[in-house]
């Protein structure tokens, strides 16, 4: 099935996250396990948990639908050696994090290199992170998610992706996930041809995941973030727009959603107007009532 969701609060408690994703109709939700804008926080109590645990199994949550999202301030590549350390440190308690919660995978921005190191050096980095971090939990695999290529980020490109999974030694721990948004805005014009031209040459859907599934693999494929576009294709500017309020379109995410390569993995809304998720999920769950074989 197709799990679909947003990235919802914690407001008042961890515990609050499936039941604001149930309110507005979703089968996954993303979520922070700290404060994304600090680097520590106290551990998570013990009632908060359970109540976690007790909620997504009330609300229908499984672990596979449910993709949290490291802190904006881990930088895995980082060439400054008490910045890395301070990085692992933090991931390690974010990992250690989603294990608590029952959960199976950590979705993180690669890195930057800040014009430090060369880019190759910046992977070799993020790599060994990983495997630090894999080493150190348990249950918990890595998701590295591609980015729009703003300032010095890796992971704009899908070499990036697969260059970093080549180093990490437990290949069943290690993962990606793929946003519509940072991978138009990284030059990955994915938009779909239109419909009576489905079968034609220039159909960027099926270049762009062709692409992937050559360079990464969908058997890496984790989760994936369903934004539309503020800016052009290339820009490299990563602005979330609404769903089919952008540059991108509504017939890409129709299309993932009536694709199986996109089954049974949190499908992830970002869109900046959270007062039309529940539409916007509503949207994307009407085409599964007209599935491919009633069509033919
Ligand atoms: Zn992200
Ligand atoms: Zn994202």
């Amino acid at each position: 099935m197709y799990y679909i969701g947003a990235h919802v609060s914690t407001s008042g408690g961890i515990e609050n996250a499936p039941l604001a994703a149930k309110a507005i109709g979703a089968t996954a939700f993303a979520l922070f396990t700290k404060n994304q804008r600090q680097w520590t926080a106290a551990p998570l109590p013990a009632e908060s948990i359970a109540a976690f645990k007790r909620n997504c199994s009330e609300c229908g949550f499984t672990s596979d639908a449910i993709l949290p999202h490291d802190s904006y301030l881990i930088n895995l590549g980082s060439a400054d050696s008490e910045k890395l350390a301070q990085s692992r440190t933090a991931f390690i308690d974010e990992m250690s994090r989603c294990a608590q919660l029952g959960l199976n995978r950590l979705n993180f921005h690669p890195g930057s290199h800040l014009n430090a190191i060369s880019e190759d050096e910046c992977i070799r980095l993020i790599a060994e992170s990983i495997n630090i971090a894999l080493d150190r939990t348990e249950g918990v695999s890595a998701v590295i998610e591609n980015t729009a290529g703003q300032g010095t980020n890796l992971g704009y490109r899908f070499e990036h992706l697969a260059a970093i999974i080549d180093k990490v030694e437990d290949k069943s721990r290690v993962g990606v996930c793929i946003d519509t948004c940072h991978a138009f805005a990284a030059g990955y014009d994915l938009r779909p041809a239109s419909s009576a031209d489905l079968f034609a040459m220039e159909d960027g859907f099926r270049k762009v995941f062709d692409e992937f599934d050559r360079t990464v693999g969908f058997r890496y494929l984790r989760g994936m973030h369903l934004n539309d576009a503020k800016k052009p294709s290339g820009s490299r500017v990563d602005r979330h727009e609404v769903l089919g309020g952008g540059e991108i379109g509504w017939a890409l995410f129709e299309r993932i959603v009536s694709d199986p390569r996109f089954e049974n993995i949190p499908l992830i809304l970002e869109t900046p107007q959270p007062q039309l998720w529940a539409d916007e999920i509503a949207h994307l769950m009407g085409p599964l009532q007209l599935s491919p074989k009633a069509k033919s």
